[in-house]
């Protein structure tokens, strides 16, 4: 090869990657349950992004650019994904990760299989999450890049295919940290706290809007310690550890959330492997 076009293909695949922020080398993480960061242009205004009909986080990267940050489900299938930006399609692509599975042994056998008055009380408490889950409002997340909400070690990652006493179940949503019973809980960023339930599955649980959709939810819970509408600071407790719902034993389960969009929340804390 000439060493002039050796040169310039050098240059060609350089430059995107210098272009590149902080934000989006941390979270652009384009694969089921990951995240996508999409340049989202220069304008004076923070243009409307949707995918798959929801609003997406956007935000302004090192004061220069508008960045997108979008999760994508666990069920797209790798290749080639579309959003809009002020309206316009804009295309970007999904990459394969391969998911393991997990075996879990309940001696609860109606936790793997809810009796109907279980079954009844599910789906109201599905419904109520989900519509927290859909909240999205304006304010800026106050950091991206999140602290870790308990001081213990990973347990069981995101997106684990799931076995209940041999029977198959949701994927898991979030991500374990084994800590005791007792160990506060904080957030991982400042929110405003938009639900606190007692659920079958969930246990006592809290939901933090951080701002534009990116929502965090904390699961079993052995107390709360906040209500609907506190406004917690980084770092600020929320509640305790606990074993409380569908639990084998005291540890924290963290969702992440962005577009309605459970996501792996280990790319928040820099511990996300491909
Ligand atoms: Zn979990």
């Amino acid at each position: 090869m000439p060493r002039t076009v050796a040169l310039l293909l050098s240059l060609a695949f350089a430059l995107p990657a210098h272009a590149e922020g902080f934000i989006t080398r941390l979270l652009n993480k384009p694969v089921p349950g990951g995240v996508a960061v999409i340049a989202a242009g220069h304008g004076p205004q923070a243009p409307q992004v949707r995918y798959q009909d929801r609003p997406a986080l956007v935000i302004k990267e090192d004061g220069r650019r508008w960045i997108a940050i979008v999760g994508i489900p666990l069920t797209v299938q790798p290749g080639e994904q579309q959003l809009q930006v002020d309206g316009r399609p804009q295309r970007f692509r999904v990459d394969a990760r391969e998911y393991r599975a997990q075996h879990i042994t309940l001696k609860n056998q109606r936790q793997v299989n809810p009796n109907p008055d279980d079954l009844k009380r599910i789906a109201r408490e599905q419904d109520e999450q989900t519509r927290a889950y859909r909240q999205f409002s304006q304010n800026q997340p106050s950091n991206l890049l999140f602290d870790r909400p308990v001081d213990g070690p990973l347990s069981s990652p995101f997106g684990l295919r799931r076995f209940f006493n041999g029977e198959e179940r949701n994927p898991h949503s979030g991500l374990d940290f084994a800590a005791k019973a007792g160990t506060p809980i904080k957030a991982p960023a400042a929110g405003t706290v938009t639900l606190v339930g007692d659920y079958f599955f969930n246990g006592k649980t809290v939901f933090l809007d951080h701002g534009q959709g990116l929502i965090s939810m904390f699961c079993h819970l052995s107390a709360v310690d906040v209500k609907v509408g506190d406004r917690l600071g980084r770092g600020e407790a929320l509640g305790k550890v606990g074993a409380t719902g569908r639990a084998t034993g005291p540890h924290l389960h963290w969702n992440v959330s962005l577009n309605d969009t459970r996501v792996d929340p280990a790319i928040f804390i820099g511990a996300f492997k491909p």
